[in-house]
């Protein structure tokens, strides 16, 4: 047995040496939420916000009070030069007054070096792309001694980056111990372009990739296509803690953006979108495959626009897809620091018919989420949750969960002045942390209880042929999908709710450690998942997990009982593309791949956990 244990260290070694490629060591930071907007009362917004991501990297918005765009600009600080992307906005008015914008950049320069004790940095100008709301305060730099100002032009930023061939090499700009890459993507504008900052990780995309619409001229849909692709690319190579655009113009709601032209938008997206919507906006020329046709998603859109034509002025792509909406619950305790203000079940609202479940980290670490569906007839509850951990690692009492349940499901009836509806059990798969209490539904009249078993599964929801034809659960004026998943586990399915558009993907893909059991069966599944994803609106892909911190690449380690800031249950549409994308980049050999959301990881191997110097030490069970 010896040899065994050995020839499985070096094994694990191999892996941890491969991720090593990829590794994030990145400098994290926070980002601001809520950014002003424009109002609703314009006296008390001021021109700028400058938020520090951290203390060497700024991001500015202007004021929506000024102009409708409210532009973001990044102000990044090496060692020798400070770089600015973007100038701003000129003022929406008649006389296109713009605001002093290179005064307010120097004085932060100044500050920073005053506050770091730091000799002053010289200043380098650069776009996103050509566009006024990126360039109206250039006269203003140009005007200055000790800037280096680069035109939006592709012949300029080749020439100060030292870009070989526009727009399909790469190039750079040293800011001293501090490398920005600076990436060709024309589409949107002859002249866009991606910043990579490699101290952080951040992926600036400018307008090419935002939470809003993205317009590209019906003429260069081809060129974005192809940028698209490259930034594909990149991200592969390169770890990306944010991908942070220019403009918000999406709501907090999936597939709903606010019109053009709106100053005060009270439920903002966040700025930051992330490493798996570039392979969605991938995905989204993939699907347009050359024609001038709108994808609306749920974090941004695409929008084709003919040249020299002019745009209404009100212009909308989405409205949210007709699809429920809800809330994303927050503030999930995890189990602690003090389990005896844990209770045994948190139970939150998405809306008054889907219910989100998560049981205590004080029962077992696992704390898993279960997630309880309502219609007219029955109501569908995914997993029945987990054991008791004991001290000797074994799982042992179960805690009540079937009378919390129906105590839920009386309420329900109650509040909504409904008649009773029957229960339907089923499960996200086999593992024993999500169907524990079993017994206890089965010992129950009146429960549709489905086994975690493909032919149990395949029967109840009418799959005709597994894994790759799709069932049906009918609620009652609600039908929910069941899409057979298996590779985490054999009898792994996804649920798709048709009336809110969540996707719920129990452990086959959640914020956290994905344990890959069969390679080939989960690679398949990623593909068939990716390819629903692609025909159905998706409001938020929710696993059963959470094991990923709050700051990219990073996790807690499994066994973690109580997990302080950890990354919120929900991933996006983009994150299933992603998801496929990592199963093909590993070419049919199973390693660690760490994304900056879930890490792929093989069955058997110990707490996983991303980068291991910053890894919490791993909590014994007890
Ligand atoms: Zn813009
Ligand atoms: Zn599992
Ligand atoms: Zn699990």
């Amino acid at each position: 047995m010896k040899t065994r244990t050995l020839a499985v260290g070096l094994l694990l070694a191999a892996c941890a040496l491969a991720s090593d490629n990829t590794r994030a060591v990145l400098k994290p930071g926070t980002l601001a939420e809520p950014w002003l907007t424009g109002g609703p009362n314009c006296l008390s917004v001021p021109d700028w916000q400058v938020h520090e991501y951290n203390d060497d990297f700024y991001i500015l918005r202007e004021s929506g009070c000024i102009n409708a765009e409210k532009p973001f600009l990044y102000l990044i600080f090496g060692e020798d030069k400070a770089l600015l992307e973007d100038t701003g906005v000129a003022y929406d008015t008649p006389d296109h007054t713009v605001i002093p914008t290179a005064p307010f950049i120097m004085d932060l320069l100044a500050k920073w070096a005053k506050r770091k004790n730091h000799a002053p940095v010289s200043l380098v100008v650069i776009h996103s792309h050509s566009h006024g709301d990126h360039t109206a305060a250039d006269p203003q730099f140009k005007a200055l001694p000790n800037v280096q100002f680069v035109a939006a032009t592709p012949e300029e930023i080749q020439k100060a980056s030292g870009i070989k061939t526009w727009p399909t090499d790469l190039g750079q700009i040293d800011l001293g111990k501090r490398i920005i890459d600076i990436i060709p993507i024309p589409g949107h504008d002859v002249a866009s372009i991606a910043l990579y900052d490699r101290v952080t990780g951040n992926l600036m995309t400018g307008d090419s990739l935002y939470p809003g619409r993205l317009y590209v001229p019906e003429a260069q849909i081809g060129t974005y296509a192809a940028s698209a692709k490259r930034m594909v690319d990149f991200v592969n190579a390169h770890p990306v803690a944010h991908v942070l655009g220019t403009h918000i113009e999406q709501g907090s709601q999936s597939y709903f953006d606010y019109p053009r032209g709106t100053k005060y938008q009270p439920k903002e997206h966040v700025l930051e979108l992330s490493r798996a919507h570039v392979f969605e906006l991938n995905e989204a020329f993939v699907k347009m495959n050359g024609k001038p046709v709108k994808m609306v998603y749920p974090d941004f859109a695409v929008v084709p626009r003919v040249a020299n034509t002019t745009m209404p002025a009100d212009v909308q792509a989405g409205d949210g897809m007709g699809l429920q909406p809800g809330v994303l619950p927050t503030g999930w305790r995890t189990g602690g620091p003090n389990c005896l203000t844990i209770p045994d079940w948190q139970i939150k609202e998405y809306n008054e018919d889907f219910y989100i479940l998560r049981q205590s980290g004080c029962i077992n670490p696992e704390k898993p989420f279960l997630y309880l569906i309502i219609g007219d007839q029955k109501a569908l509850l995914e997993d029945t949750g987990v054991g008791t951990l004991m001290p000797d690692g074994t799982r042992g009492t179960v805690i009540p969960t079937a009378p919390v349940i129906m105590d839920i499901l009386a309420k329900w009836a109650a509040r909504k002045k409904h008649a009773p509806v029957s229960l339907i059990v089923i499960h996200s798969h086999g593992h024993n942390d999500h169907t524990a209490a079993d017994p206890q539904f089965q010992a129950l009249p009146n429960v549709q209880f489905i086994a975690a078993k493909p032919d149990e599964i395949q029967k109840a929801a009418g799959i005709a042929k597994w894994p790759t034809d799709i069932g049906h659960i009918d609620l009652g004026g609600r039908v929910v999908d069941v899409i057979p998943f298996p590779g985490h586990q054999e009898a792994s399915i996804a649920l798709y709710d048709r009336l809110t558009g969540n996707l719920m993907t129990g452990d086959s893909l959640y914020p956290g450690l994905l344990t890959v059991e069969d390679l080939p069966v989960f690679t398949a599944s990623a593909q068939r998942l990716a390819d629903f994803a692609s025909e159905h609106p998706v409001a938020h892909v929710l696993g059963t997990h959470i094991e990923q911190k709050a700051l990219p690449y990073l996790d807690f380690g499994r066994g973690t009982i109580y997990q302080r800031d950890e990354a919120p249950l929900e991933l996006t549409r983009a994150h299933v593309f992603e998801l496929n994308a990592a199963f093909i980049s590993l070419h049919g050999t199973m390693n660690v791949v760490a994304m900056p959301d879930f890490t792929l990881v093989p069955r058997g191997t110990p707490d996983t956990a991303y980068p291991a110097s910053l890894r919490p030490p791993a909590a014994k069970p007890n």
